[in-house]
């Protein structure tokens, strides 16, 4: 199954893409993961302890592209599904959510094993399997398309402008999962006029300049950062230091633009 990266879905909605009617309450599906075919859907709370309170350790690494992931207690790897995923003939599509409230899980991607651990505790009394799990699709490139497409020659001087924090995955993920995918300047929707091609895509842009940031800690993905549509990023950059989104919008709806859109 195919599923678009950084995607925003329930679990429900995950379910539809492997069957068709309303998602049965409870079974496999409500719990960690769950095989289907030849795909393990595996849902991961990250910091936060999920529904049943266990807590396990999973990890997301946005710089590396690596999942770290726990079985359910009593796993090891010559079990059937463990067995699957280190021999290459089961897929694992890891999705992931920060807070266990969420009831929108974030696709990371396809997983491919890069090590594993057997019997690691995961209580006082219980062990798991433990592996490590690299998440790339050919690594996330600039604002989220592949690394190995080709760019646009235009884009390369903008690429330059922009601020590296605004291609850092996880505070992007932060970022959309609050605001959506809409241009928050002008309201473009990619999917909404591209379909299924344009489906969560769209620009972050800091609002801030890099030299007025202390570091990447600092950043709120709610406040800083800002969905944009690729237009109006280009417009916010071509100014230095980049413009504020209020300047843009009023340009766009109010000013000397107003007349021609
Ligand atoms: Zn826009
Ligand atoms: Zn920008």
């Amino acid at each position: 199954m195919n599923f678009n990266k950084f995607a925003l879905l329930t679990r429900a909605e995950i379910w539809q893409r492997y069957h068709s009617g309303e998602k049965p309450k409870g079974g496999s599906w409500d719990t960690g993961y769950v095989l289907e075919g030849h795909d393990l859907v595996a849902f991961l709370n990250i910091g936060a302890a999920g529904r049943t309170g266990h807590d396990f350790d999973n990890a997301y690494d946005s710089e590396a592209e690596t999942v770290t992931w726990f079985g359910k207690p009593s796993t090891h790897s010559k079990q059937p599904i463990f067995k699957g995923l280190l021999e290459g003939t089961i897929t694992p599509h890891f999705f992931a959510r920060w807070d266990s409230k969420n009831t929108k899980f974030t696709y990371l991607g396809a997983g491919r094993v890069l090590d594993y651990q057997d019997g690691v505790p995961i209580d006082t009394e219980r062990t798991a399997i433990r592996m490590r799990l690299s998440v790339s699709d050919g690594a996330i490139g600039e604002e989220g398309t592949p690394a190995g497409s080709a760019q646009p020659r235009f884009a390369k001087k903008l690429t330059m402008l922009v601020n590296r924090y605004e291609r850092d995955p996880a505070k992007r993920l932060a970022c959309l999962a609050h605001h959506g995918y809409a241009c928050q300047i002008c309201g473009f929707s990619f999917e909404a006029v591209y379909g299924e091609l344009g489906r969560d895509f769209i620009h972050v842009h800091h609002i801030e300049p890099l030299a007025e940031v202390g570091g990447e800690h600092d950043i709120d993905p709610i406040k800083d950062l800002i969905p944009v549509c690729a237009n109006c990023h280009s417009m916010l950059h071509r100014a230095n230091p980049a413009l504020k989104p209020e300047a843009l919008h009023s340009i766009l709806f109010e000013g000397e633009g107003a007349g021609r859109k």
